[in-house]
């Protein structure tokens, strides 16, 4: 992409209205816009990284054998009035009437739909388990939207559903989601924290919250430092075999919230014990037969005998996330992304536009990355080269190749990795090599 071409409105100044880093970084580096209370559109950078990251947890629930569906935003009240939930939702929920004044909602879950959709379709034994995932947009009317997306009104979210027969089955479901989202969170360059949780209005007896440590996290976290040296697993894991120990492993280090951190009885010694505030990137939930039994998931058994189907459902905050690697990855000059996720992995500097031997080795390191189907951003507009570095670093993509006229005469290029902020020359033929390699 040509930054002459892309629509990239950047701010030099910090806006008011943002309380926190990744909320301020999101609006300078010209991600999103703020459109009403708690509600943004996604520009082209910021979607880029919302797509990279949904990309991702989508490649990692794939894995585990989940199958994507899409649902509709807008539900339907009568499946909520089955559930019970229509009238406990509270006022979190936004509802709303069609012109013949039926009651509809924006779904701030799918436990309902999805549930209704399982009891119409499927009747045998021989069907099961099934695990279900969409990644859509979910509106919840937070008395309090703030920090940007990551507390919006409206907001993107992964959400699965497990349907099993019986506890074991989805106890193996539950923990198939626990490492997904261990590796899920990996791939982001995130260490999330598996914690043990209530279960809130969506119900039910098993759960755990999943936290990354940040400064401006909305929760005290306590833990074991044990659980920061554990590496997740990676591409090694059977989804099939037992996963019980390795949930165990991680379920039994230490982590808890303020609310349930007791300081006279905690079970970690005060050298190892890590205070930090966390921010909650996903929660699952083993809920039994809390929706199958009013919305009817039944199956026939192998005896002919009526199943009642075992849930659980799963959320991982698809464009909180965008906020909270932002978060924990940046520095004084901007957002440091991750590659994984970073809207281009390189950021070509062109430091003197309309000089023939800039232009000419821009393009051709251009035309590189183009043909070996790497993600990069070409400035090539006539500007000062400090304010080009500036914005750079701003927008935070992991690599800058910088491309001037002193250089050059040295037949040179400067490589800078936005991370560290180390910097190396290479010639043109190695920078050609070495964008090739950056290609997936
Ligand atoms: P919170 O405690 O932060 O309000 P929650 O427990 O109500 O979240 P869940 O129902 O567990 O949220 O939703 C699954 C995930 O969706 C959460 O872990 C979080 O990452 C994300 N999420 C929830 N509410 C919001 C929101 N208002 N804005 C952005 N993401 C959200
Ligand atoms: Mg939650």
């Amino acid at each position: 992409m040509r930054r002459s071409q892309l629509f990239l409105p950047t701010l030099k100044e910090n806006p008011a209205e943002a309380q926190i880093v990744s909320h301020r970084l999101m609006l300078r580096a010209g991600m999103v816009r703020q459109s009403a209370a708690g509600i943004y559109s996604w520009l082209p950078a910021g979607y880029r990284v919302l797509q990279k990251i949904a990309q991702i947890v989508r490649e990692e629930q794939d894995a585990t054998g989940a199958q994507e569906v899409l649902m509709p935003t807008i539900q339907s009240a009568d499946m909520w009035r089955k559930s019970g939930r229509y009238d406990d939702y509270g006022k979190e929920m936004l509802r709303i009437n069609d012109r013949h004044g039926r009651d509809m909602l924006f779904g701030p879950t799918a436990e309902e739909v999805i549930t209704d959709i399982v009891a119409n379709e499927i009747n045998s034994y021989r069907d099961l388990p099934k695990n279900l995932y969409n990644i859509q947009w979910k509106f919840r009317d937070e008395v309090r939207p703030r920090f940007g997306v990551m507390r919006g009104r409206e907001f993107l979210m992964k959400d699965n559903y497990s349907f099993d027969l019986d506890y074991d089955s989805a106890r193996h479901s539950y923990n198939k989601m626990f490492i997904a989202y261990l590796r899920t969170y990996a791939r982001m360059g995130l260490k999330a924290i598996p914690m043990a949780a209530d279960t809130g209005p969506i119900g039910g007896d098993l759960s755990h919250e999943f936290i990354i440590l940040a400064e401006t996290g909305e929760s005290e976290v306590y833990c074991d430092k044990a659980m920061l040296d554990l590496d997740a697993p990676g591409e090694e894991v059977d989804f099939d075999s037992d996963l019980q120990p390795l949930v165990d492993r991680w379920a039994s280090i230490y982590a808890a919230t303020d609310e349930k951190h007791d300081a006279v009885n905690c079970p970690v010694a005060a050298d190892d014990l890590v205070t930090a505030r966390g921010i909650e990137v996903g929660h699952i939930f083993y809920f039994g037969t809390k929706y199958s039994t009013p919305l009817g998931a039944v199956v026939q058994g192998p005896d002919g005998n009526q199943i009642t189907l075992e849930m659980g459902s799963y959320g991982i905050g698809v464009s909180r996330l965008v906020g909270a690697i932002i978060e924990a990855s940046h520095d004084d000059d901007g957002i440091i992304w991750p590659e994984s996720v970073a809207p281009w992995t390189i950021g070509l500097i062109n430091l003197k536009v309309g000089d023939e031997e800039c232009d000419a080795v821009c393009e051709a390191l251009y035309g590189e990355a183009k043909r070996a189907g790497v993600d990069m951003l070409y400035d090539d507009r006539d500007e000062r080269a400090g304010g080009k570095f500036a914005d750079m670093d701003l927008i935070g993509l992991p690599w800058q190749v910088a491309v001037g006229p002193r250089g050059l005469k040295d037949g040179m290029v400067e490589l800078k990795n936005r991370a560290d902020g180390e910097r190396s020359t290479l010639s043109i033929d190695d920078a050609k090599a070495w964008i090739a390699g950056k290609s997936a």
